[in-house]
């Protein structure tokens, strides 16, 4: 039997801003959605979860995932309940019912949990950077095997057991029968949406939107790559140079436009922004803006008598991979292609289902 739960709307709110009492049920927003059909009701059944308060049922569904904000819900709601922030919320609610370590909530949920996190990271980094006598080698030594050892620790200890969470809350518990073999079959659709995004497309009017991102999302792993297997900023090959070049500017010219948008509020998706939208988009500049200055100082023969720039890259990459990576916006990126590799593997269980009986 459904548990309702009376304060989840209050809870909600924490995580967004949205009206969801405001709805009156008349259907416009799942008319215009274009991942609505006859079994499923988009946005409206989340709309009604919400305001029953049925969060055993939101987090079983996977629907939060599958919406890619194009707005259109919220610009033709009536009653200017904003389906499409509800939506946005929910995702970050979902984040933090995923995450083992509650932190993920604790940081959405309060800005000054967040604000402090930020600043006990940049200490922690000076604080290194005057135990090493601000030695500018011995720095950018240990900055490089940050990078590695942030990479697989954050992802084994953090990310993997909440992407299993996740799988067990919306899969496992509801007790979907996934054939193994799906498993494998359909592993190239996680790698698809991983690395396109392609499902923004599915929203009318996002083709610049969801170019951008491609581009932005591509750049990012790109120079992942380039910084810490081909050791960008200690590099001597013309190649790589360049290419972290490249790859940086792509992550500070895309984000630029994204705060702009934000600033600007002059779509649907901007009009809201949560602290940890403001985080994601400005520490993605900063990071990009920063690589490009270090490795330009570099090439100047001037980075050692400025080790403060290689300093302050350090902080926001810090606070980029032990915050914002696996607790914050960058999540999204990974939730949302395992909801659609998920939703696959459901379809692929139906499909199975049908054909025994
Ligand atoms: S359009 Fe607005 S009022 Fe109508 S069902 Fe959707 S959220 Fe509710
Ligand atoms: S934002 Fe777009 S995709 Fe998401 S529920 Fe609204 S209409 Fe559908």
């Amino acid at each position: 039997m459904a548990r309702i739960n009376p304060e989840f709307t209050d809870e909600l709110k924490k995580y967004g801003a949205f009206d969801p009492n405001a709805c009156y049920n008349c259907g416009n927003c799942t008319a215009v959605c274009t991942l609505s059909d006859e079994n499923n009701s988009f946005p409206r059944k989340m709309v009604r979860y919400s305001v029953l308060g049925l969060d055993s049922e939101i987090k079983a569904s996977l629907d939060p995932w599958l919406c890619y904000y194009c707005g259109e819900c919220s610009s033709t709601c009536p009653r200017e309940a904003d389906p499409g922030e509800l939506m946005m919320s929910l995702r970050r609610w979902l984040i933090a019912k995923y995450d083992w370590t509650g932190l993920s909530g604790l940081l959405y949920k309060y800005l000054v949990a967040s604000v402090s996190a930020f600043i006990l990271l940049a200490v922690a980094v000076i604080w290194f950077g005057y135990y090493e006598s601000f030695h500018l080698e011995t720095i950018m030594h240990y900055g490089h095997y940050f990078e590695m050892g942030a990479i697989s620790v954050v992802f084994l200890f953090i990310l993997l057991p909440n992407i299993i969470h996740m799988w067990w809350l919306t899969t496992y518990k509801p007790g979907v029968k996934v054939p193994l073999s799906a498993y494998f079959r359909c592993l190239s659709d996680l790698l698809v949406h991983m690395f396109t995004q392609k499902r923004t497309l599915g929203c009318d009017d996002n083709q610049v939107r969801w170019f951008e991102h491609f581009v932005l999302v591509l750049g990012y792993l790109l120079l992942l790559f380039t910084t810490v297997f081909l050791d960008w900023f200690s590099s001597q090959s013309l190649f790589v140079i360049i290419l972290g070049y490249i790859e940086s500017v792509i992550i500070f010219v895309v984000t630029f436009d994204f705060i702009r948008r934000r600033i600007q509020k002059d779509q649907e998706i901007s009009k809201h922004s949560h602290p940890s939208d403001w985080f994601f988009v400005i520490w993605l500049f900063l990071m990009g803006l920063s690589a490009f200055f270090v490795r330009l100082f570099v090439d100047l023969n001037i980075l050692e008598n400025n080790i403060w720039l290689y300093l302050v890259h350090l902080i926001i990459l810090v606070q980029w991979a032990l915050i914002i990576v696996p607790f914050g916006k960058w999540t999204h990126f990974l939730y949302r292609s395992f909801a659609i590799y998920f939703a696959t593997l459901q379809q692929a269980a139906i499909k199975q289902n049908g054909k025994k009986s």
